[in-house]
């Protein structure tokens, strides 16, 4: 949204393509799921501004109702519910919706895909009521009932203690919040803290929002215990296990940049970070980028980002520029969330030989420790190629076996069959133009 109305305001025709049904990607999103449907048939202009969900976040509201403001006064076309799965040639995306697909040709291309949560399986996380954080407050906010509902948060990141403030005022019960960082890292991230103002508010937001919840540090799920769904969860507690009754489980290990669509653009990736110049540009010509793709930093970061990006994609660099101090603090806070919440090591034994780790092909885990690379376990387990296509167990493999995912192939999401064969007519009927209609 920053990106593109800073590049619409200096005078560029832009569009957004967003795959949820209203802009604001993972956090400003909006409404229930009734207002959702209404919204994708009838209303597929932003309504960010519209939103009443979290009464305890007005900053954030207000700051998503001035971005959907700027947006729509600046005239950007949202195309929202529409999905990128493909680029067949370069300057041209296909994408795809509900009803069927459409090609979107760009001379400039800012991209902005964000990030998803990280999944370590340890035995019983695939049954059901077990989700992850965001995961689950998303479900909420599209209309989910969590009144009463016990809910114990875990995994690693600040992302926790939002979850738990959001699904807390919206009347669930927090037994307790599970973060594996050490007390140790999480003072020194505390101390750290005041070079950030903002955030020391925040933080003391989110601790009287919490006032009473047990917050446990060193600490992490061990296994997941019930019949047909949910029932207990086993958590390791500065070195004791403890059994908590539970109706969900809310977890995640913190963040992996989404980049499959920039590797698939071609664009270069260094340590699962789109690696960009100091105007967001990528190693591809006329191809920005924006956001958690380029690091895990937040909200701040990637607004700043975006600007950036959107003036640079208008040719207004020296307007880019002016953002260079704000961005520079923004990433060390990227940085400083790196340092705080790594994984520990003692996370790599979570697994048992027969937890599942690719829940889409039913791999275990003991299956692929028999072998020496995604590639080989890929082609001798399925590892990898369902659904997801590798965007859960590929980062969890990462940390268990240190293997790097080494290709992206279109399309970058499931994609219905029609879409396929409209890419294949065209590619052979371009194929007969040049060759005279002979091949
Ligand atoms: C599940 C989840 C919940 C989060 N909740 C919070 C929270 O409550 N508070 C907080 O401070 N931070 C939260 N975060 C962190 C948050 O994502 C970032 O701080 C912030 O949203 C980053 O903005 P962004 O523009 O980089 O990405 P996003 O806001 O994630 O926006 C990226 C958008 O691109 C869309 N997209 C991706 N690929 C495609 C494609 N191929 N075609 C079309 N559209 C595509 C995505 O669906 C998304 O709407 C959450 C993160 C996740 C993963």
């Amino acid at each position: 949204m920053a990106a593109a109305a800073r590049a619409a305001e200096c005078g560029l025709r832009v569009g957004i393509v967003d795959d949820n049904f209203s802009l604001g990607g993972q956090i400003w999103r909006s409404g229930s799921g009734k207002d959702q449907n209404h919204d994708k048939r009838n209303h597929p202009q932003p309504n960010v501004d519209e939103r009443n969900d979290e009464p305890n976040d007005d900053n954030q509201n207000r700051e998503a109702a001035r971005w959907a403001h700027r947006v729509r006064i600046s005239g950007v076309t949202s195309l929202c519910g529409l999905r990128v799965v493909h680029q067949p040639d370069p300057g041209v995306l296909l994408a795809e919706n509900l009803d069927g697909f459409c090609e979107l040709t760009y001379d400039k291309l800012v991209l902005a895909t964000g990030a998803r949560e990280r999944f370590l399986p340890f035995p019983g996380w695939t049954l059901p009521n077990l989700m992850g954080a965001g995961g689950l407050q998303a479900m909420v906010k599209c209309g989910l009932p969590i009144q009463g509902k016990r809910v114990v948060v875990a995994g690693t990141g600040p992302l926790l203690l939002a979850v738990a403030s959001y699904l807390r005022q919206h009347g669930a019960e927090i037994p307790v919040i599970c973060e594996q960082a050490s007390w140790k890292s999480l003072a020194k991230f505390g101390l750290t803290l005041f070079s950030w103002p903002q955030k020391i508010i925040q933080g003391f937001q989110l601790k009287r929002d919490l006032a009473g919840v047990s917050f446990a540090a060193n600490s992490w799920p061990l296994a997941a215990h019930g019949q047909k769904t949910l029932e207990s969860v086993t958590i390791s507690r500065a070195g004791k296990n403890q059994n908590i009754p539970c109706d969900y489980l809310a977890c995640g290990f913190h963040l992996v940049p989404n980049i499959e669509l920039p590797l698939l653009l071609g664009c270069a990736v260094d340590n699962g970070c789109v690696q960009v110049d100091d105007l967001q540009t990528t190693t591809v010509p006329s191809v920005f980028c924006a956001g958690e793709p380029t690091s895990v930093g937040g909200v701040e970061l990637a607004l700043i980002e975006g600007q950036v990006a959107g003036l640079a994609a208008a040719g207004h660099a020296s307007g880019a520029r002016k953002l260079f101090g704000k961005r520079q603090k923004a990433r060390r806070f990227a940085r400083l969330l790196d340092r705080t919440f790594r994984l520990r090591s003692e996370l790599r034994s979570l697994s048992l030989p027969d937890t599942i780790v690719c829940r889409c092909e039913d791999v275990s885990y003991s299956r692929l420790r028999q072998h020496r690379s995604w590639r080989a376990a890929k082609l001798h387990t399925r590892c990898g190629m369902g659904p997801c296509q590798g965007r859960v167990c590929g980062p969890a493999t990462q940390f268990l076996f240190n293997w790097n995912p080494d290709s992206v192939r279109p399309p970058v999401f499931p994609a219905r069959v029609e879409t396929l064969a409209a890419v294949t007519a065209q590619s052979q009927l371009q194929h007969s133009e040049v060759t005279g209609g002979r091949s």
